[in-house]
């Protein structure tokens, strides 16, 4: 008996030592669903405090919206400085921090609500995943990693995994976050969200 727990020690220490088990590192954690069970969430934002909410990207300008010419662009594009700080809109959780295809680094953050926020292209990610961060917090700085051709955040917005225009909440000409009230409608797999 003490012989195969001996072994099975070494064989575990080896896997470690390996990095067998590091590959977990960059899976993203799973968000909750909002939709489990419903198909009408509602994000109420008419009530949120200044210091509850940030403009991701202090003088960023949008050079692609959402959609647009690009039917599949599925955030905003907002430009300012190579290397500019890339701040959480909302507190939440660190879902996901790493490279992930097109989005190069990008950060994924989970907030309370059910919304969750995307920053992709960064130059360097300054979280990690697990990380809890409040509005505000530096998340990583503007770069042009991945489907980027110049420096820019791709700023997204999603429920349940879906994204939305992020114009819906963000005014991104002022910068201002809008007090509204989203409703997001799940039918037949496709969500559609409306801000009242
Ligand atoms: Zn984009």
């Amino acid at each position: 008996m003490k012989r195969i727990h001996f072994t099975f020690s070494l064989i575990m220490t080896v896997l470690v030592l390996t990095g067998c088990f590091s590959s977990k590192e960059n899976v993203a954690i799973t968000p909750t669903d909002p939709f489990k069970s419903t198909d009408k969430v509602t994000l109420n934002y008419r009530k949120t405090k200044k210091r509850d909410w940030q403009y991701p990207l202090e003088g960023g300008k949008v050079i692609s919206p959402f959609g647009g010419k690009r039917p599949n662009h599925k955030g905003t594009d907002l430009k300012s400085k190579a290397n500019d700080e890339v701040k959480a809109a909302f507190g939440g959780l660190v879902t996901y921090s790493g490279v992930m295809s097109g989005y190069g680094n990008v950060v994924f953050v989970q907030h309370p609500n059910g919304l969750e926020t995307r920053y992709a292209h960064n130059s360097m990610n300054l979280v990690k995943k697990g990380d809890k961060v409040k509005a505000g917090d530096v998340l990583a700085l503007e770069g042009k990693t991945g489907n980027a051709t110049t420096e820019h955040v791709h700023f997204e917005t999603l429920i349940g995994g879906h994204a939305f225009d992020s114009e819906l909440l963000f005014d991104h000409k002022h910068h201002k976050l809008r007090k509204v009230k989203l409703q997001a409608k799940k039918r037949k797999g496709v969500v559609r969200v409306k801000a009242k």
